[in-house]
């Protein structure tokens, strides 16, 4: 048994001597079932979260009314979550209350694909009642139970599906497809941030090429923020190999791809609700691919972008003129090694000496030189000292 699972073995059998079941499950007796490195182990249980508290001194309330708590067990947080249905459904999203039960087999039922219902007992037994590990073998996506019925219970399942294809590469089931086509405008009801977090996963999937036109040919696109009009973009980017991506290099690719400009780019990026810090970030890269697309770097610009923008946005313009994604990346990272100054800050000269030097009161003219001393310092025709800048300054005689 794989070592995240054998350091948890003692946590099942603590709940278990108190006279419940627990077991292993979801995404990670999948992945272990994958030979693929296990990220969280999710515990499985029949005890509530308030039998759970008796048990364990150190828990932490994560979501106890979907029935999760953390367990903190010698050190590593384990989210653990007592068996549950979910039999009332409104308006196509998450249950507003859960269930909770006792039986392993309700708990696996109400999971939504065959792959994620999988539970495995410390001993490293599985039950496995929906042949989930045949789908994993099969590498197939397929839903447990009826996909319609199980998309209408939870629409964003269907934009999940569409990220494991990502993630894992999988092929989707047929009737699980079908369904997902026929079911797509369900996606409407769910949250944004929901949709977010799985369309995040799916960015960052080897299989992203296929995932984003799986978004096309299934329709979902059309339910996410403001995509409905977008589907020529998400078929270009189809085009490019851009599996090295980071997620936020994507973001700007398609950015790009759907030909919005950075006035409009803010906007977007709100819709999908992502944080303040990465619509900056990522706006920032577009207007950096923006130039690069029509010019070279030149030592100004190389200075100015700094060295993660450099780098993303060669790898961006890379992959849209079909090369290999690093080419150049090094070389332009050599380039801004050897720049004299890095940040603004390092030049040896400021505004209150400027004034001391020229007798002159504060005004545009004070950023105008210091951008003149900047830019000669970094072509080094002058070296980074307060004398030597002051000299050059006062021969070049600006205005
Ligand atoms: P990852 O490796 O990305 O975390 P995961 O399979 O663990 O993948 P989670 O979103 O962490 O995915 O969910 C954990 C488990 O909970 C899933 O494996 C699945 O069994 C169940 N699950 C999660 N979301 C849903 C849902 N919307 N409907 C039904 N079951 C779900
Ligand atoms: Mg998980």
């Amino acid at each position: 048994m794989n070592e995240s699972f054998q350091k948890a073995i003692p946590l099942l059998s603590k709940i278990e001597e108190a006279g419940y079941e627990a077991y292993f499950v979801g995404g990670s007796v999948r992945d272990c079932l994958l030979h693929k490195e296990i990220a969280d182990v999710d515990i499985a249980t029949s005890a509530t979260p308030e039998e759970l508290k008796e048990i364990f001194s150190r828990t932490v309330d994560v979501g106890i009314e979907h029935g999760t708590i953390v367990v903190l067990f010698k050190g590593i947080p384990y989210e653990v979550t007592t068996f549950r249905t979910e039999s009332e459904y409104i308006d196509f999203r998450r249950p507003t209350e859960v269930q909770f039960i006792r039986s392993l087999n309700e708990d696996l039922k109400r999971r939504d694909f065959t792959m994620n219902a999988i539970a495995m007992d410390k001993h490293g037994q599985f039950f496995d009642p929906f042949h989930g590990r045949e789908a994993i073998k099969e590498r197939v996506i397929k839903t447990v139970g009826n996909a319609e019925d199980r998309f209408q219970e939870d629409a964003l399942r269907m934009m999940r599906a569409i990220r494991f294809y990502s993630q894992l590469d999988f092929k989707i089931d047929d009737t699980t497809r079908k369904a997902i086509i026929s079911s797509s405008h369900l996606l409407e009801k769910i949250s944004v941030e929901r949709k977010l977090v799985e369309f995040e996963k799916l960015l960052a999937g080897k299989n992203r090429i296929n995932a984003l036109k799986a978004l096309g040919e299934t329709e979902l696109y059309k339910y996410l923020p403001d995509m409905k009009h977008r589907v020529e973009g998400l078929r270009e980017i189809g085009q490019y190999d851009c599996i090295q991506l980071t997620v936020d290099e994507m973001w700007a690719l398609l950015l790009i791809k759907f030909e919005i400009e950075d006035f409009e780019a803010e906007e977007f990026l709100k819709q999908w609700k992502l944080s303040v810090k990465k619509t900056k970030k990522i706006r920032q890269l577009l207007k950096w691919l923006k130039y690069r697309v029509d010019n070279d770097w030149i030592k100004e610009y190389l200075f100015e972008a700094g060295e993660e923008y450099i780098c993303s946005t060669e790898r961006i313009n890379n992959v849209l003129h079909n090369q290999s994604v690093d080419l150049n990346v090094n070389r332009l990272k050599a380039q801004y090694d050897l720049l004299p100054i890095k940040q603004r800050s390092e030049l040896q000269v400021s505004g209150t000496d400027l004034q001391e030097w020229y007798h002159r009161t504060p005004g545009p003219w004070i950023k105008e030189k210091l951008e003149a001393a900047e830019k000669a310092v970094l072509y080094k025709q002058v070296s980074n000292r307060k004398d030597s800048i002051k000299e050059w300054l006062l021969e070049c005689n600006l205005n």
